[in-house]
């Protein structure tokens, strides 16, 4: 699976991650992940809509199709070497989907699509089967970028954290990390949209390089490379990251965490509204549209270990 950062200036996978990987296990006190920083760069009410309230969001066909396809990967890996073909690959298909659509809001999302599709958008599959096997073609995809008989992955869907000196809890999922035998560290994420444009690299970059500071404060290695793969258009985006660089992030980091932190004690989110709005699920309660956010939830933030010094706002 995997964690989004807006990579692209405007598509419905700008805004999705309401429920990403970094986001299966709760943390035992207010973290910052991949996905919940590209929120606070994005749009910092947005971040708390998502990480404060919770409040819920609809899950997208291309969000869902993204799932389905991670999990085909990470299973694709458990089979021996020699057996890991392309026909294998879609063999995975089936399984994966029969898990994934147990899920709450899935099957339903298929009704609406069905319903609306025809009507409010053109590219709505027509069928589950056609959905599929346009995860399908991403799979197939897969097998033009690597050689996965030739590789053998240290970890999968492995989950890295580490508590940097002044206190900020890092954490999030890679989709995989390659080990050499010369202990070079390869950290690899699986993307199912297209290569984002040059202007966009270092957004999608800024995920990797979330990782490879996480793997780098924990096993003192800095990863010799970062590889993002888009299996939307079949390119790779790769970057060799170096210790300097990585301290550098680690100040960007905290100081998003400062604001963070700013913003949770003083309730103060402020809107940004861009083109990206039009992909977010919350602009009935957000004041750059005309709404009006519901009081900030004091003890609930408190209880998931925010620091706050806002007074509780009686309802009713
Ligand atoms: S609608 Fe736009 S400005 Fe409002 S919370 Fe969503 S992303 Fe932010």
């Amino acid at each position: 699976m995997t964690a989004m950062v807006d990579t692209q200036p405007a598509t419905e996978a700008s805004l999705e991650g309401a429920a990403t990987p970094d986001d299966a296990q709760a943390p035992r006190r207010p973290s910052l992940s991949p996905s919940r920083a590209a929120d606070f760069k994005t749009c910092p009410l947005l971040y708390r809509f998502r990480t404060i309230d919770r409040l819920p969001e609809r899950k997208s066909l291309a969000a869902v199709r993204g799932t389905l396809v991670h999990s085909v990967l990470e299973r694709l890996y458990d089979l021996p070497a020699s057996g890991r073909t392309v026909e294998a690959a879609q063999e995975l298909l089936a399984p994966a989907w029969a898990e994934l659509r147990e899920e709450p809001g899935v099957a339903d999302l298929f009704a609406t699509a069905q319903e609306d599709g025809a009507e409010t958008d053109a590219n709505a599959p027509e069928s589950v089967e056609a959905w599929l096997a346009s995860a399908g073609r991403l799979v197939e995809k897969y097998f033009t970028l690597e050689d996965p008989t030739r590789i053998q992955p240290h970890g999968r869907e492995e989950l890295v954290e580490v508590t940097l000196p002044d206190g900020l809890l890092l954490r999030g999922y890679v989709d995989r990390l390659d080990l050499a035998a010369n202990g070079a560290l390869r950290v690899v994420d699986y993307k199912t949209g297209s290569t984002p444009r040059e202007m966009f690299e270092g957004k999608a970059l800024f995920q990797m390089k979330f990782y490879a500071l996480v793997l780098w404060r924990t096993r003192g290695v800095v990863a010799s490379q970062l590889k993002l793969i888009y299996l939307g258009d079949g390119e790779a985006l790769t970057y060799a990251p170096d210790e300097a660089k990585l301290v550098r992030f680690e100040r960007t980091l905290q100081a998003i965490w400062t604001a963070i932190e700013r913003a949770v004690a003083t309730g103060d989110f402020r809107p940004n509204k861009t083109r990206l709005c039009g992909w977010c699920d919350h602009q009935a309660v957000c004041p750059a549209w005309g709404g009006t956010p519901p009081p900030f939830p004091v003890e609930a933030a408190a209880a998931a270990g925010w620091r706050t010094t806002l007074p509780v706002v009686e309802l009713g």
